[in-house]
């Protein structure tokens, strides 16, 4: 027999019969002993049971048992034991770069929930804009949320931007709580920031007014690390970010930073003085452990861009999102006892064409990074996958581009290895599309989900696989779609 379930669940077995949909209503059992995220699932001709610990195992099994049921409502015999193979379960969406709506955001979040996935990283704020409203620091609005024309090589010459009123965002936070789904905020710091120097010139090391930036890239201007008046800057905008997202985690960003402007700057020198530190990147270390710190004292954890380990000071309780490690960090800072979060760039961007990740790269991939010992293992709490939107400005589009390759990343995440079949998930991923396109997610024909006669592409890969940048793969897909 065959069904329609994704992740597939980690226990399944048929028993003989059908429940008719009259007697498919299912008598729910508190289990201590069930894992919390976990359900057990007996459906049987007279009825169903399902078993859990939590109202999360309780939303997940009957998540399943929706995937389960036939067009006249009832359901094959089933007995099922399931529970995820990583607790942290993500998905990323860039709404700097370019903005979607609520209820766009909330068709995303909806998918994601009915595909078991319980962590929603909120990318807030870029070098193109910054999106949250913010009383204590107004020009961020006034200023950092537009930029001069649509930009990234758009002929849209108008004004582009808008940011979320804090009503829309405790709307959305409180929607995924509805889905038990944590909303992770991430405030890019200190690269990553040409909008809020824009909008305060006096927290860059120059103090030069910029603006907005419209392109895609790295750029040299980024918080100065030196001054004091950036640290209370960021923390007070931290406080008035946490008001608005209850959960324990804050992404603070460290990721993409060029030190040239640090390296002018007096202010940056003598802070290296000051704390003993004998490097720039070990400067980023320290800017990243004193915003962390502040957080803390708000029973608050950071999570920032494997980047930041460069530094060779980042605090233990730092949170790593590992995206491109070529310094193999990452391994040592789990078997060191540090949190990882598997979100590789070649595998798990969903902004970059089928061409490059293919969706049976994305499946076969397995998350753990090389080079864990035994004890490293668990410090890789789950997976993530971003999506950046430097090239996608409709939702139409960013849904062809997240499925069904996030629906891969959701059986990866939950699904452990052994359970896990390409041929078979091609199938489920397809029979998912009536369901998706009810919420008018519209994925592209199976054709287009694995192409072959990638030779320009696969010439690129080689030759830079050591040096290739994003910027080089988004210049490189902005001229031709492969
Ligand atoms: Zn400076």
């Amino acid at each position: 027999m065959q069904h329609r379930i994704i992740p597939q669940p980690n226990l399944l077995d048929y028993t003989d019969g059908i429940c008719p949909a009259e007697r498919a209503v299912p008598v729910v059992e508190t289990d201590e002993a069930m894992p919390p995220e976990g359900y057990a699932l007996a459906v049987r001709p007279d009825g169903v049971t399902v078993r859990c610990k939590t109202p999360q195992g309780l939303f997940y099994a009957k998540q399943t048992l929706s995937m389960l049921q036939n067009e006249n409502g009832s359901l094959p015999c089933v007995s099922i034991q399931d529970a995820p193979r990583f607790a942290y379960r993500a998905f990323m969406l860039d709404s700097a770069r370019h903005m979607q709506t609520i209820d766009e955001i909330k068709r995303y979040i909806d998918v994601a929930a009915r595909f078991k996935m319980n962590v929603f990283h909120w990318h807030l704020s870029d070098d193109q804009g910054f999106r949250i409203e913010c009383e204590r620091f107004p020009k961020l609005n006034e200023v950092g949320s537009f930029r001069d024309g649509h930009g990234f090589g758009s002929s849209d010459t108008s004004r582009y931007g808008g940011f979320y009123t804090k009503a829309e965002i405790r709307d959305i936070v409180s929607y995924c709580a509805d889905r038990f789904i944590r909303v992770i905020p991430e405030i890019d710091m200190p690269g990553h920031t040409k909008a809020i120097l824009a909008s305060y010139p006096s927290l860059s090391c120059r103090e030069t007014p910029i603006a907005v930036e419209t392109q895609a890239g790295v750029f040299r201007d980024i918080l100065c690390a030196g001054k004091e008046e950036v640290v209370s800057f960021c923390c007070d905008l931290l406080d008035e970010v946490c008001e608005l997202f209850p959960d324990e985690w804050v992404h603070i960003g460290g990721d993409e930073a060029p030190k040239n402007r640090w390296r002018q700057c007096d202010c940056c020198k003598d802070r290296m003085a000051k704390a003993h530190l004998d490097s720039f990147e070990a400067l980023q270390g320290d800017f990243m452990n004193r915003i962390a710190a502040h957080l803390r004292t708000k029973g608050k954890r950071a999570v920032a861009w494997n980047e930041s380990l460069k530094s060779g000071c980042l605090d233990g309780d730092v949170i790593i999102a590992d995206w491109m490690d070529r310094d193999k960090l990452c391994p040592a800072r789990a078997n060191a006892g540090g949190e990882i979060i598997a979100e590789d760039f070649f595998h798990y961007y969903l902004d970059y064409p089928y061409a490059m990740t293919p969706l049976k790269k994305v499946y076969t991939f397995d998350p753990l990074p090389e080079g864990l010992t035994e004890m490293g293992r668990p410090g890789v709490i789950g997976v993530e996958t971003p999506l950046w939107t430097e090239f996608i400005e409709d939702f139409e589009k960013l849904c062809k581009m997240a499925f069904p390759r996030l629906l891969a990343v959701a059986e990866r995440d939950w699904t452990y290895e052994e359970n896990c079949d390409y041929a078979d998930f091609r199938r489920r991923a397809e029979e998912s599309r009536p369901w998706l396109q009810s919420q008018g997610v519209v994925m592209d024909p199976q054709s287009a989900w694995d192409p072959k006669g990638l030779s320009r592409l696969k010439k690129l890969l080689a030759h830079y696989k050591k040096t290739l940048t994003r910027d080089m793969l988004l210049s490189f897909f902005s001229k031709k779609d492969d």
